[in-house]
């Protein structure tokens, strides 16, 4: 046996278990001995029965006198046992195990471990972990392992219990722990626990103290890795070829006519940005940059800036959205803003593909650059598009400047196979996710980072009530006011799953016909939701804007950026399933205009704990802070997409561990200094490359 043994091949874990463990993306031995325990049962509390309190955390030595299985009516097996440790017998119960009493018999000497409860007056314990002792009572100390000590628990899965994955990992441990190479040169290991006695410790500590040995240690690994992939990918990056310079001082005067011609003026926020952007642009070297900036503060027209900036070059520009509504709407966007300028922006989307382009505008691109234009006479300028946009059947010539909005809600392959349509493209990719810096430049440690931290003038912020259930007939009566005075409203459904599901839009279908039939049946309505054709998106997105319907009900696919800036009303139903900052993204719908604006979170649940993360939003309207305050809640992690997923995986380390993150940052740039190709770190570079595969080059 050795690390990379397929888990199937194990005596005892046939293909059926094998499925389970592979749910749990356990293959490899390796995969084993890396699948942490999340929290510990403290049952290193040896006692007796007489001296148990209630709801203690105990461990006893005894023996059975009972055991047998009761049926209940409700065909649950109840196992039960009269346990005596000679102070005081008890009662353990254990729920539909009834193979049990094949594995326990009467006289058997056991330690057992659990909860105590007191049940029909009786001191007991309900399912008790246990193991069997010799005829001595005695277990050595090394022998334990489910009982008397800290005891792992891991993240199971149905069918595969903490006691079994623990029994496999003592098992398999053993057998490959010598083969663990410690990957961090000694001086960066410093104090830290060795990596083999790391991993020993984190499955079997001893205490407390061993458990934040190990885990410092491994959290350390975790992120270093993660600033290493990324600061090399970043070096690599300034290495790669030269390309030519954009001219931007040439097109000047063009460039100030073309902000001057916008509707309004740029924050000094927009500008500092776009400076940042020029710069990138006249290095001779292909730009990587991420544009982070608040829901509403502005980013599409920045794009756009730099997107005339890139045509008076002479390159074709790729616009990547993730929905087909929101490519729809800056391909509208972008129309409108640069169709004066003789460029032409044309769709790519499933369903459309360029047959916006209107004849005219070909004619004019046509006068403007005689030569270039004939063999691509088909397209666009810029073309603006969903995931269509990597597919095959676009080929693409002279593309130069790529640019990708709400990069978050893409993967990494994603992200590069758009970059590989083009030679070396500039590559501008844009989020409203705010993502505390610390973390940014860990997670996009490879991009250059600008951030827009200004809304335009006169926003003011939306004011934000957690509606409870008994108020919501007042929230419908307050909207109902407010529609007839023409302002427009936006009711978000819940997201019963990750992604829109069938599930999710059933849900949204069966809410919008309630408000229609009983809440509003004098009001328009309009529903909108993933499934939707895109001609069916685009019209009901449309009717919205045109004041055709005044409420649209809507799965939280308007999450990103849609602009309707009548709307001054969101409902978000079910908040509590959204991450704080999410929330925050949605009300960013409204609240874009001159009128004061309003969200109303209803939330599914009403326990205090919900209630009162939820009011952060009433008191807090800073995107970072709310992001913050996600990664403190962050146990329930997944749903709420704190984890920042689509790019690592963290295990043991958090994003919140500011000082981890500034210490492995630090590691890595003084390794990557020393030795930036890391030839000198056989070892730390074959780890790179195992983990890193995934990565790069974003
Ligand atoms: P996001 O950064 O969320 O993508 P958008 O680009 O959609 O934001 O812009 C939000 C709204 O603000 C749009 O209606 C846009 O026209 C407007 N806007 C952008 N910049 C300014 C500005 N400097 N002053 C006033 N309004 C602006
Ligand atoms: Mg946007």
């Amino acid at each position: 046996m050795n690390l990379s043994t397929s888990l199937y091949t194990i005596a005892g874990i046939g293909p059926s278990l094998g499925k389970r463990l592979a749910y749990l993306n356990l293959n490899t031995v390796e995969d084993m001995i890396y699948h942490f325990p999340f929290r510990y049962d403290d049952f290193s509390n040896i006692t007796n029965a007489l001296e148990s309190q209630v709801g203690e955390k105990v461990t006893l030595q005894g023996e059975i006198w009972s055991i047998r299985n009761i049926y209940t009516r409700t065909r649950k097996v109840l196992t039960q046992a009269v346990f005596n440790d000679g102070t005081s017998p008890i009662e353990l119960t254990w729920f539909n195990q009834s193979w049990l009493t094949n594995q326990i018999k009467t006289g058997d000497r056991l330690q057992v471990s659990g909860k105590v409860s007191k049940y029909k007056n009786k001191i007991s314990i309900m399912a008790p972990v246990w193991e069997k002792m010799n005829s001595e009572f005695r277990i050595q100390n090394s022998e334990l392992l489910h009982t008397g000590r800290l005891v792992p628990v891991y993240p199971e899965t149905a069918g595969l219990t903490s006691k079994w994955i623990r029994a496999k990992v003592d098992q398999v441990l053993p057998k490959v722990i010598d083969e663990i190479e410690d990957p961090l040169p000694s001086d960066i290991r410093a104090q830290m626990l060795e990596l083999r006695e790391a991993i020993k410790l984190i499955h079997f500590p001893d205490s407390y103290k061993d458990v934040e040995n190990a885990r410092e240690r491994l959290g350390f690994d975790e992120l270093f890795l993660i600033q290493l992939a990324t600061l090399k990918t970043r070096l690599e990056w300034k290495d790669k070829p030269a390309i030519e310079k954009l001219q931007v001082t040439r097109y000047k005067k063009q460039i100030e006519e073309f902000i001057k011609s916008l509707p309004f003026k740029l924050t000094k926020a927009q500008e500092k940005v776009i400076e940042e952007i020029k710069e990138d642009l006249q290095k001779g070297q292909p730009m990587n940059r991420l544009v982070q900036g608040e829901v509403g503060s502005g980013k599409t027209v920045v794009a756009a800036v730099i997107a005339y900036i890139a045509h008076l070059n002479g390159l074709r520009i790729l616009y990547m959205a993730p929905t087909e509504i929101l490519a729809f709407q800056h391909e509208s966007t972008l129309n409108r803003l640069l169709e004066p300028y003789g460029i032409g922006v044309g769709i790519y989307t499933g369903s459309k593909k360029f047959n916006r382009i209107k004849d005219e505008r070909l004619m004019i691109k046509e006068k403007n650059h005689q030569s270039s234009i004939i063999n691509h006479q088909s397209f666009p300028d810029i073309v603006v598009g969903t995931h269509a946009l990597l597919s095959d059947k676009l080929a693409v010539e002279d593309v130069g400047l790529i640019i990708v909005d709400e990069q978050q809600r893409f993967g990494v392959e994603q992200r590069g196979l758009l970059r590989s349509k083009a030679r070396v493209p500039h590559f501008l990719t844009m989020t409203a996710t705010p993502i505390p810096r610390t973390v940014a430049l860990t997670l996009y440690g490879d991009l250059d980072l600008s951030v827009i931290d200004e809304l335009p003038v006169g926003r003011k912020p939306v004011k934000t009530y957690v509606v409870p259930s008994k108020k919501r007939a007042d929230a419908y009566e307050f909207i109902r006011k407010k529609v007839k005075e023409g302002d427009q409203v936006y009711i978000i459904t819940p997201l019963i799953e990750l992604s829109e599901t069938l599930i999710t839009v059933k849900a949204a279908k069966a809410e919008f016909e309630r408000l229609k039939d009983k809440i509003f049946p004098e009001l328009k309505l309009g529903l909108l939701h993933g499934r939707l054709k895109s001609k069916e998106k685009e019209q009901v997105l449309n009717d919205f804007k045109d004041k055709k319907t005044q409420i649209l009900v809507s799965t939280s696919v308007v999450e990103v950026g849609v602009d309707v800036t009548n709307a001054t009303i969101m409902v978000i139903e079910g908040a509590e399933r959204f991450g704080l900052a999410q929330l925050h993204q949605l009300r960013g719908r409204v609240g874009r205009g001159e009128k004061e604006s309003f969200t109303f979170l209803f939330p599914g649940i009403e326990d205090s704990q919900t209630v009162s993360r939820l009011r952060n939003l009433e008191k807090t309207y800073d995107g970072l802070k709310l992001a913050e305050l996600d990664l403190k809640i962050r146990g329930s992690g997944e749903l709420f997409g704190t984890r920042q997923s689509g790019r690592f995986e963290l295990k043991i380390a958090s994003f919140s561990d500011l000082s981890l993150i500034e210490k492995t940052r630090e590691a890595a740039k003084k390794i990557l200094s020393k030795d930036p190709t890391l030839d000198k770190y056989h070892k730390l570079k074959v780890k790179l490359l195992a983990f890193g595969s995934g990565v790069m080059p974003d």
